[in-house]
């Protein structure tokens, strides 16, 4: 509807970022203006306020510009998921496939209680690569994904299917 639509609006689409043939979904411009970034945050709180939760996950860096958004919200506290070498405590780490390569991303072990109920949230779910370390992660630590929530989906490249086992939604999807 029309929060939706003022939303695309402010994201911008790069052509051949970071490489040829890629459209980068660019969010600057939407968090640059006030009231777009305060409508986005707003609607992912709408779509995710059934959920039952006690943290928050997301990975730097945009991630955390809305996963900081939805545990402030909801008065939950955030988990911040890093890349490797970040954290100054034992960590629990898990890796994942990249178009090139392998990455990882890392939590403090003591970050996610036994039993927590763990809410994901990113800017855009891509390939599912970053979403589904982060369930791994909350899954290693004794937690339980509660739901994952992103801004963006490009559905296109099907990272849903790597998150089949959890309850996905997104506010914005390219086809
Ligand atoms: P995935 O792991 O392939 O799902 O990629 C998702 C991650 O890559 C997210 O954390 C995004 O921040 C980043 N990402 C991938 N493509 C884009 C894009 O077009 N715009 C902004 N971020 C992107």
């Amino acid at each position: 509807e029309r929060t939706i639509q003022v939303i695309r609006n402010r994201i911008r689409a790069v052509p051949d970022h970071p490489g040829p043939g890629v459209v980068f979904r660019d969010i600057t411009p939407l968090m640059e203006d006030g009231p777009s970034l305060h409508a986005a945050v707003d609607a992912l709180a709408e779509a995710t306020k059934d959920l039952d939760y006690d943290r928050v996950i997301s990975a730097e860096a945009r991630g955390f510009v809305f996963g900081t958004a939805l545990a402030y919200r909801s008065r939950k506290g955030l988990v911040l998921a890093r890349k490797p070498g970040k954290l100054p405590r034992e960590v629990i780490s898990v890796s994942y496939e990249l178009e090139y390569g392998t990455d990882s991303l890392e939590i403090h072990a003591d970050s996610i209680p036994p039993g927590a109920r763990v809410l994901v949230a990113d800017d855009l779910l891509a390939t599912g690569g970053t979403a589904r370390a982060m369930c791994e992660l909350v899954e290693k630590s004794g937690g339980s994904v509660a739901g994952c929530a992103f801004l963006i989906e490009l559905a296109f490249l099907e990272g849903r299917k790597r998150l089949s086992d959890y309850n996905v939604v997104s506010l914005i999807n390219y086809s």
